[in-house]
């Protein structure tokens, strides 16, 4: 085997491991396609926000044989099992976070794409009161970005 090839095989194994303990962290069973898609979401160790179809997209691109539904079953299952946290932008797609702390996001309406914003930035001063009968469960900060005119 060429030394290229087995430096990226070894790279992939080190990946899905990372995976697999990501999973099972959460005590899911680490089945095939989760681990595929797991080591797609967090093998190399970095947060990322995915949609289920650019899950999708990437996980063809990888050779894995999986359907846009289980690709959205499974990240429905990590969601539940509190691997990644959904963020909804438009109510018509939700994203995927892997990373489940508070924090704002920035989206960028032109290329659909949803980012990280700087946490230490925001400061929410103050809150309307909950309703009667009502707590407020979470506080979602998305800022939405456009690119500015020249
Ligand atoms: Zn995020």
């Amino acid at each position: 085997m060429p030394r290229k090839r087995q430096r990226e095989r070894m790279m992939s194994t080190t990946h899905q491991k990372t995976g697999s303990t990501w999973l099972s962290k959460a005590g899911l069973r680490p089945t095939r396609q989760r681990v595929a898609l797991a080591t797609l979401l967090v093998g190399d160790g970095q947060n990322r926000h995915v949609t289920a179809e650019s899950l999708f997209e990437a996980a063809k691109k990888q050779g894995e044989a999986v359907s846009l539904a289980t690709v959205y079953n499974t990240l429905r299952a990590f969601c539940d099992a509190g691997l990644v946290q959904e963020v909804t932008v438009d109510g018509s797609k939700s994203y995927f976070d892997t990373n489940t702390h508070d924090h704002p996001h920035f989206f960028w309406e032109e290329d659909g794409k949803l980012t990280d914003a700087p946490s230490e930035e925001l400061v929410i001063a103050s809150l309307p009161e909950a309703p009667e009968g009502a707590e407020i469960a979470s506080v979602d900060v998305v800022i939405r970005l456009r690119k500015t005119a020249h």
